[in-house]
């Protein structure tokens, strides 16, 4: 199997970490670069890191000496964990320069000719990049993005639903990690014994991208599904696994089991990095809770559960995922993956 040259931008950060822990022994992927900001480039990976996952820094990218987010990069793929703030500029630069930027931040996410992808729910959506080639004169280089941690929880159940029932609106309340703010994040004395009932821009990015994914490309464009969604996204006392709380309306009238059968039945991809389950349903009523089941599908799979009829919109249910994995890292190397089976890498 052919083995391309990463870099990573943002190396050292919570989404980096998880990057390079990911990337340790994949078969078609090789860390060459690692870049963060002028307090880390110079040094070594190692001593620029403050390296926060269980066990210890790959001895493959130790001794990387992290460079500057600015072409030219020892890779052929650029993996971007940046914040958004200077996302934008910089995913530019390198597709530009001739770079795949495969991006975690939000930046680009809703941009009309940016792909949003989740593999298994719109592959298809990788046709935006020819249209984004020549809008933006960018040669060989191209930007794809994955959605917003929180999105990647419940927009699959939410795919699985519309699919066969058509969605016409969504309630859903988020019950955010503390890894999700990045490191060092929020404040022990905020977040401890407590709930935050705010996040920063993230209630307009959880109303918009998933009618964005549901979306259907025709003649060379995305139309975006047409649903609503309203959203309260919370910051939860829990390190990883973001959990949402959704209930849903729907154009058809679906029994409840035809509900669990739309999602167990979601198909799945055979790439390296896609789970043997996508979704998978849960029974008991205490579950999905993010300790026991963030893990799930090595962090790929979305955990469902508590799927109820509703008193006041048609179905309510419980989804899970990790945040820093399906949420962000595991995302992107699953669209790294599915742009070499396509030809497009
Ligand atoms: P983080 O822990 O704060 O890490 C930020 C990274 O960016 C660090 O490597 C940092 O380098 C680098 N950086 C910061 N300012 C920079 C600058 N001015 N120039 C160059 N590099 C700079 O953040 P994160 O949680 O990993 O998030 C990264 C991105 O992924 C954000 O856009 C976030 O919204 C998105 N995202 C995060 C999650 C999640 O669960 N955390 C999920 C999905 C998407 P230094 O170490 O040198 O400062």
């Amino acid at each position: 199997m052919k083995k391309y040259k990463v870099g990573i931008l943002g190396a050292t950060g919570t989404v980096g970490q998880r990057f390079v822990q990911l990337l340790d022994g994949h078969p078609q992927f090789e860390i060459t670069a690692l870049a963060a900001s002028d307090r880390s480039a110079g040094k070594p990976y190692i001593e620029a890191c403050a390296w926060k996952l269980s066990g210890e820094i790959p001895k493959a990218v130790r001794d990387i000496e992290v460079s500057a987010i600015a072409p030219p990069l020892d890779c052929d793929i650029i993996f971007s964990s940046l914040p958004s703030t200077i996302a934008r500029e910089t995913e530019e630069a390198f597709a530009r320069a001739g770079y795949p930027v495969i991006s975690n931040s939000s930046s680009y996410r809703m941009d009309e000719d940016v792909p949003l992808l989740i593999p298994e729910i719109n592959h298809e959506h990788v046709r935006l990049i020819d249209t984004q080639r020549q809008r933006r004169g960018f040669g060989r280089g191209f930007i794809v993005t994955n959605p917003n941690c929180a999105v990647a929880s419940f927009a699959p159940p939410l795919a699985a639903l519309h699919r066969r029932y058509r969605v016409e609106s969504v309630a859903v309340t988020t019950m955010q990690a503390i890894s999700g703010a990045g490191y060092p994040g929020v404040s022990s004395m905020d977040i401890s014994d407590n709930v935050l009932p705010y996040i920063a821009g993230e209630e307009p990015k959880v109303e918009t991208e998933a009618q964005k994914i549901l979306g259907e490309f025709t003649d060379g464009s995305i139309r975006n599904a047409d649903f609503s969604v309203s959203a309260q996204c919370f910051r939860v006392d829990v390190i990883d696994g973001h959990t949402a709380s959704v209930r849903v309306n729907l154009r058809e009238n679906p029994t409840l089991e035809d509900v669990v059968d739309a999602m167990k039945t979601f198909p799945v991809l055979n790439l390296h990095s896609s789970p043997t389950n996508f979704i998978e349903v849960l029974d008991e009523p205490s579950r999905p809770q993010p300790r026991l089941d963030r893990d799930n599908g090595h962090g790929m799979t979305i955990t469902v559960g508590r799927i109820f009829p509703d008193n006041v919109f048609d179905y309510r249910f419980v989804a899970l995922s990790h945040n820093t994995v399906r949420g962000a890292a595991g995302s992107a190397i699953l669209n790294a993956e599915l742009l070499i089976d396509k030809g497009i890498i």
